[in-house]
């Protein structure tokens, strides 16, 4: 009998994303909070038994080799766990590609997640170690709950309270935006630290203080993103119209997000942003 091993992988949003300083290496330091969208999420399925990594997607110009994270997270999951590969997988995409979601991120964590929970070879912490390798935000998606992240994103710290539910609404304007091109183009002037803004964050979060946390958000990314991509301030001043709280760019674009007051407004700007964006892919939390 054929096995298959099937998990959805959720897209994330940064509600607040501070470059704190740039590494010799290139690499950037972070200070990000990373809060999980499970209503936008790709579909991963593993069939066991036929020889190989083969690797299939609904979604045409998606990498289907190595340069895909999925291939290159059983790749590594295969040689880390001393197993030959016999896995046939099919990556169902609804997450928008190269739009500051996660997307590829969330996927290779599936694969991680999917291989080890089958196979039970690895702990969580080798896991971990793994995830970073393939990139700075696979561990985050080893365990997507709201989390704080510093280094290069990958030390996390867990939101220990239980915060409330976000209503937003995000739209992609279906153009994607490099990360690399994003952190390029990172005015220098604007790395730095910002001193008790995640704190005052945290405490908006468990009161569940809407109006606070969307004056709290905050990405470094977008000032390059808005001045280079002008249809990015179109669809931020269109949400702005429509009752949305803080229209931001996610992570290094090229989404745009807005929290809501209520799942009601959610609703309605969703409905806002369809109507004046209809070839644009718009997503609500409610
Ligand atoms: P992040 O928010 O982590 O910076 P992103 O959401 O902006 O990532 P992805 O959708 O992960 O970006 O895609 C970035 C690039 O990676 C694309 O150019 C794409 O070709 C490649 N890629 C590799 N693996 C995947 C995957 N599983 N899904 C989508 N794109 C992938």
């Amino acid at each position: 009998m054929t096995l298959f091993l099937s998990s959805a992988t959720p897209a994330k949003v940064n509600l607040f994303l501070k470059v704190t300083a740039r590494r010799p290496d290139g690499f950037h330091e972070l200070e990000t909070l990373f809060y999980p969208v499970p209503e936008v999420c790709d579909t991963l399925t593993i069939e066991l038994g036929t020889p190989g990594i083969k690797l299939s997607c609904n979604v045409p110009g998606v990498p289907l080799d190595e340069h895909n994270l999925v291939w290159r997270a059983a790749e590594m999951f295969a040689s880390a766990a001393k197993i030959t590969p016999e896995w046939n997988i099919h990556l169902e995409k609804r997450i928008p590609v190269a739009a500051g979601l996660g997307g590829g991120s969330s996927d290779a964590a599936a694969v991680l997640r999917l291989l080890n929970s089958h196979y039970n070879k690895l702990s969580f912490q080798e896991l971990a170690k793994y995830a970073v390798k393939l990139g700075a935000d696979v561990p985050f998606f080893l365990s997507p709950v709201p989390a704080v992240a510093y280094g290069i994103g990958d030390k996390l710290a867990p939101i220990p309270d239980k915060i409330c539910k976000l209503p937003m609404v995000l739209i992609n304007p279906l153009f994607p935006v490099s990360a690399k091109w994003a952190y390029t183009n990172l005015e220098t002037e604007r790395i730095g630290e910002a001193p008790g803004v995640m704190e005052k964050m945290l405490e908006a979060l468990c009161r569940g203080d809407m109006e606070s946390i969307a004056g709290l958000m905050h990405n470094d990314l977008e000032f390059a993103l808005f001045k280079k991509f002008p249809l990015l301030g179109i669809i931020r001043d269109e949400m702005l119209k429509h009752s949305a709280l803080h229209p931001m760019v996610s992570g290094s674009g090229s989404t745009v997000f807005s929290l809501c007051r209520t799942g009601r407004d959610a609703d309605n700007l969703a409905a806002a942003m369809r109507k004046r964006f209809p070839e644009f892919p718009v997503f609500v939390v409610n």
